[in-house]
C-alpha cells in the first residue's frame, strides 16, 4: 500500500524535523507557558498552508483533508523544571528548564506528520486522505489539571468529532526503530495527597502532657498500606506511596506538626474514588483517636489524571498498521506502568491508543530515563514516529 511511500516522505523530512526538534530543545518552556513554542508551531503550520486555531492559550489545533470522517493525532509541547546536563550541543538555553520528557521530539514528529499529510493532500486532492486529520498540539501535559482536560473543555474533540485519537511517547527503555503497544490498561491515575498532622508539643519525657504527631504519622503510614493489601482486588493494580515526611527538630521535644505527602495510583476509576474516600476517613479518624490525646488531621487531595485505558479495537488497528509500516519484528508489547499521562482524558471521551516509541541509540545498553537531567533522544526515531502517526491516521480513514 502506501507504506513505502510514507517512509520515504518521512525520511525526506528528517533534516527538517531534526532542526525543528533542536530549536524547540534549545528553547524549552514550562507547562502552560509555551508561548514561543506555540508561535513556532503556528509559523510552521502557516508555512505549510495548514489552517489552525489557538486553544487553551498556548495549544494549537490544525486540520488537514476534507470529508465526513475525522481522526485526531496529538503531541504535547511543554518542558520540565530541570536543569539540563545532557551535554548535547543544542542544550537548553534556559537555566533550570529542559525538554527532559521528549515533548520537543513529539512536537517535531507531529509537525513532520503534518508535512507528509499536506504533501499528499496537495498531490492527490483533499479527499485523498479519506477524511479530516486533526492535529492537536497540546500544552501542559506535565502539570495538573493537564492541558488535555482544558482543550477538551474548550471543544477540541468537536467540529468535527474524531472517531479515534492516536498519540505517542518516546521511551528510553526501548531501542530506536521500535514501537510498543498495549490494549486496555496502560498508565495509571495519579492523585497527590498532602497530610498535616496536628499534635501538641511537649517534653519528650512527659508524653502524657502532649499529643505526639510523629507516632500518629508512623501508624498512619503503615496502616494506610492496608488499603492496598485488603481493600484492592488482587487482580487490580494500585499503589500508594508516601514519599515525604517532615516534623520535629530535637531529640527531646515532641513537635506540634508532622507533614506527609504521597501519591495514589490506580487503573480503575471506581476503586480510585473508593480509595480516596477511605484514605480521608481513616486519616481523620486515626489522628482524632483518644489514644493519642488531642490530635487532628488535615488532608488535601490534588486530583491528577484518570487512568490511561487504550481502546482494544483502535489499539489492534494501530498495532497492525505499525507492523505493516516498520515490520512486525519492530513492534513490541508494552508492559503497563503506574506512570500518569493526560492523554488519558482523550481516551475517556473517544476511542484512542497511545503507543511508546523507542529512542535508545542501538549501540547503547542503557540511557538516562524520562525526567532525568541527562535524558537524550536518538533523533533517528523522528522519521519513524512521524510516519507512524501519519500511517495510523491514513490507514484508519481508508478502512
Ligand atoms: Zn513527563
Ligand atoms: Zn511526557
Amino acid at each position: 500500500m502506501h507504506h513505502h511511500e510514507l517512509l520515504k516522505s518521512a525520511h525526506a523530512a528528517h533534516e527538517q524535523m531534526r532542526s525543528m526538534r533542536r530549536a524547540l530543545h534549545r528553547n524549552p518552556e514550562l507547562s502552560f507557558h509555551e508561548y514561543e513554542t506555540s508561535k513556532f508551531i503556528q509559523a510552521r503550520l502557516a508555512e505549510l498552508n495548514i489552517p489552525f486555531q489557538v486553544m487553551a492559550e498556548t495549544g494549537v489545533v490544525a486540520h488537514i483533508g476534507a470529508g465526513d470522517r475525522c481522526v485526531a493525532l496529538r503531541a504535547d509541547i511543554d518542558a520540565l523544571p530541570i536543569h539540563e546536563e545532557s551535554g548535547v550541543e543544542y542544550t537548553s538555553t534556559k537555566p533550570g528548564v529542559m525538554h527532559a520528557c521528549g515533548h520537543d521530539a513529539h512536537t517535531a514528529m507531529l509537525l513532520g506528520a503534518a508535512q507528509i499529510l499536506k504533501e499528499r493532500e496537495t498531490a492527490q486532492g483533499a479527499s485523498a486522505l479519506g477524511g479530516v486529520i486533526k492535529l492537536i498540539f497540546q500544552p501542559g501535559e506535565e502539570m495538573s489539571p493537564g492541558g488535555a482536560s482544558i482543550m477538551i473543555r474548550e471543544g477540541v474533540l468537536q467540529n468535527p468529532r474524531p472517531e479515534a485519537i492516536f498519540g505517542q511517547h518516546v521511551n528510553p527503555d526501548a531501542t530506536c526503530g521500535t514501537a510498543a503497544f498495549v490494549g486496555g490498561m496502560m498508565l495509571a491515575s495519579t492523585d497527590e495527597l498532602y497530610w498535616k498532622l496536628h499534635g501538641k508539643s511537649g517534653h519528650a519525657a512527659q508524653p502524657h502532657n502532649a499529643t505526639d504527631p510523629i507516632l500518629i504519622a508512623a501508624h498512619l503510614i503503615t496502616q494506610l498500606q492496608t488499603l492496598i493489601a485488603r481493600r484492592l482486588n488482587p487482580f487490580a493494580p494500585g499503589v500508594l506511596s508516601i514519599c515525604s515526611i517532615h516534623g520535629g527538630h530535637a531529640t527531646n521535644v515532641i513537635p506540634d506538626i508532622v507533614e506527609l505527602s504521597g501519591t495514589l495510583r490506580s487503573m480503575n476509576q471506581a476503586w480510585r474514588e473508593e480509595a480516596l474516600r477511605a484514605i480521608e476517613a481513616h486519616s481523620l479518624a486515626l489522628a482524632a483517636s483518644p489514644l493519642y490525646g488531642d490530635g487532628r488531621c488535615e488532608l488535601s487531595i490534588v486530583r491528577g489524571y484518570p487512568p490511561l485505558i487504550n481502546n482494544d479495537e483502535t489499539t489492534a488497528f494501530a498495532r497492525t498498521a505499525a507492523q505493516h509500516l516498520i515490520g512486525a519484528a519492530n513492534v513490541e508489547e508494552f508492559e503497563p506502568k503506574m506512570w500518569g499521562e493526560d492523554f488519558a482524558y482523550y481516551t475517556h471521551e473517544i476511542p484512542g491508543t497511545f503507543w511508546m516509541l523507542g529512542i535508545r541509540p542501538p549501540h547503547l545498553e542503557a540511557t538516562p530515563g524520562l525526567h532525568n537531567s541527562k535524558f537524550i533522544v536518538d533523533e533517528n526515531t523522528l522519521p519513524i514516529g512521524a510516519a507512524l502517526l501519519a500511517n495510523a491516521a491514513l490507514t484508519r480513514l481508508a478502512s
